[in-house]
């Protein structure tokens, strides 16, 4: 007898696995289809997360980093290390293992959990109480099921000018994969990927220059955090940011490439051996079928949702990249098990609004809530605390005190708003700032929390007391 599933979910990555696990937890008959393969042609889960995103670009940071304070801050605590050099391929290779090991662990997972997995382009071809899904591969299926989530994520955004090879002119995939360290390193824009790749090559020796179209830097970022990041990126790190710059045209006879680019009306050139592009990812929201059955999108491509992630077809859902609010993984996988559990009648939500954002700079930069200039534009009375690291004992201890902890409070109620990190393990301290928000806490309810001595967190502690000029330790 023909297969009707409860939940169909389109894609495996962070979105699509985890609402395929919590939805057969939930006891719901699931299949997961996903048309990813890897360098070698293989099947391989993940998505771009786990592939080429986020699980690789960490392993590259942390080799990188390592790298880069053996040769200059070792010596300070007296360690010597001479003749230190840098295999590669070998790092290469250690972050092939790592996503190896978390793309066959989502295998194992959905076997534990008994979701069905096929390999191939998924297309939903007609609606109903029962969703019809054609599956190409290797051979076609048609896959039934009650409820449909579509998790098809996104792909990095092309510029006509800069054509990419993978090679030599790469967007992430590229990027991850760069054999050997480049003489110049070019990076077009001065966002996310712009920054934590341009540093891992920085970091191994490369030229690094970062045009950015914009005349701004990090424009969603905290003014003080983006003013005080352009500051060490430029001057520490090494980058090379060049804001208000637009690419023209590109050209390249064998390895050496030659980049046009406008800068105040003026065209200039640079020479470089590799570019990488990042100039923003678009939805993956062609080629699913969405318009064989009136699933919206809107003017971006991205499907247009309810607040609980429903679509414009009542059984048709759809989660993480492929919808509005932030590309971030952890993002796409509360929405899935949101709407797993409301699949299976109970009540999913995500709150947008507490959201962490981290990039994983040196230092790392971690927010969440609104910014000073949110606030500001939005006619919002309001506080700040601010607390530099290099006041914080275990900042110095670590030998990493650039950067602050800033809380944005309302001004009469104290609930706080925002808080704005950059500085060492902004990503780890940023939670102790959402699960405060989450709870509606203000910054007195932090004040009054004992933290622990010598930690980072105290820098939070810090911030709040700051709130009504109350620091004890500035
Ligand atoms: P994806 O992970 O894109 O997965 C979608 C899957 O669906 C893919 O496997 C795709 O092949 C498949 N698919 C698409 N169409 C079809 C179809 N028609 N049929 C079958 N399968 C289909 N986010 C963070 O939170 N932290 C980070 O540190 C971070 N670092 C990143 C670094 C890089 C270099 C990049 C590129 C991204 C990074 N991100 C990071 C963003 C993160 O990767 C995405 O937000 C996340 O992967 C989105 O998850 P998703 O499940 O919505 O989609
Ligand atoms: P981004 O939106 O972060 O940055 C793109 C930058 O390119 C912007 O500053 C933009 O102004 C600039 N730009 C656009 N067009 C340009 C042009 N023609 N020339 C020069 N600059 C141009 O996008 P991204 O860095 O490609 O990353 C995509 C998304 O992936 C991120 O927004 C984020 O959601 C996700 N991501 C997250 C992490 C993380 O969480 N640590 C890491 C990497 C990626």
């Amino acid at each position: 007898m023909e297969t009707i599933y409860d939940v169909a979910v389109i894609g495996a990555g962070p979105g699509g696995y985890i609402a395929a696990i919590r939805a057969a937890q939930l006891g719901l008959k699931t299949v997961c289809i996903d048309d990813f393969t890897d360098a070698a042609g293989k099947a391989s889960l993940g998505g771009t997360c786990l592939n080429v995103g986020c699980i690789p670009s960490k392993a590259l940071l942390e080799s990188s980093e390592n790298y880069e304070k053996a040769i200059h801050k070792f010596h300070e605590h007296g360690i010597s290390a001479t003749n230190v050099s840098i295999d590669v391929s070998k790092m290469l290779a250690r972050k092939d293992g790592i996503v190896k090991q978390f793309t066959n662990g989502i295998d194992l997972l959905f076997k534990k959990n008994n979701v069905t997995q096929i390999h191939g382009r998924a297309q939903i071809v007609s609606k109903g109480d029962v969703v019809s899904i054609k599956v190409g591969g290797a051979s076609e299926v048609i896959v039934n099921a009650k409820n449909v989530i579509i998790a098809t994520g996104s792909q990095p955004r092309h510029m006509k000018s800069v054509p990419v090879d993978n090679e030599y002119i790469c967007d992430n995939k590229g990027a991850l994969s760069i054999p050997n360290t480049p003489k110049h390193l070019l990076v077009i824009g001065a966002g996310v990927i712009g920054l934590e790749m341009g540093s891992v090559w920085r970091r191994l020796g490369a030229q690094v220059t970062i045009l950015e179209a914009l005349p701004h830097f990090l424009t969603a970022v905290d003014e003080a955090v983006a003013k005080e990041a352009k500051k060490i990126f430029t001057k520490n790190v090494g980058l090379d940011i060049r804001l208000g710059c637009a690419v023209q045209s590109v050209t390249r006879k064998g390895k050496e490439i030659t980049v046009t680019y406008k800068e105040d009306d003026n065209l200039k050139t640079l020479e470089c051996d590799r570019i990488v592009v990042a100039v923003g990812r678009v939805p993956n929201s062609s080629g699913v079928g969405l318009e064989n059955v009136g699933v919206k999108v809107d003017e971006r491509g991205f499907i247009v949702v309810d607040n609980h992630n429903v679509s414009s077809v009542k059984n048709i859902y759809a989660i993480g990249d492929v919808v509005r609010g932030p590309m971030l993984a952890h993002k796409s996988s509360e929405e899935g098990v949101a709407v797993a559990e409301t699949i299976a009648g109970q009540y999913g939500d995500v709150n947008l609004e507490t959201i962490p954002w981290v990039i994983y700079t040196s230092p790392e930069i971690a927010w969440v809530g609104q910014t000073e200039q949110d606030l500001k534009a939005d006619g919002v009375p309001y506080k700040v605390g601010k607390f530099p690291f290099v006041a914080s004992g275990r900042a110095q201890a670590i030998g990493d005190s650039a950067g602050f902890v800033k809380m944005i409070a309302h001004a009469t109620t104290d609930r706080i708003l925002g808080v704005h990190i950059i500085g060492p393990y902004a990503s780890e301290l940023i939670s102790e700032a959402v699960v405060a928000m989450e709870f509606g806490a203000t910054a007195e309810d932090i004040a009054r929390i004992v933290h622990a001595h010598p930690s980072l967190s105290e820098a939070m502690h810090e911030a709040a007391l700051g709130i009504d000029n109350r620091y004890l330790s500035l």
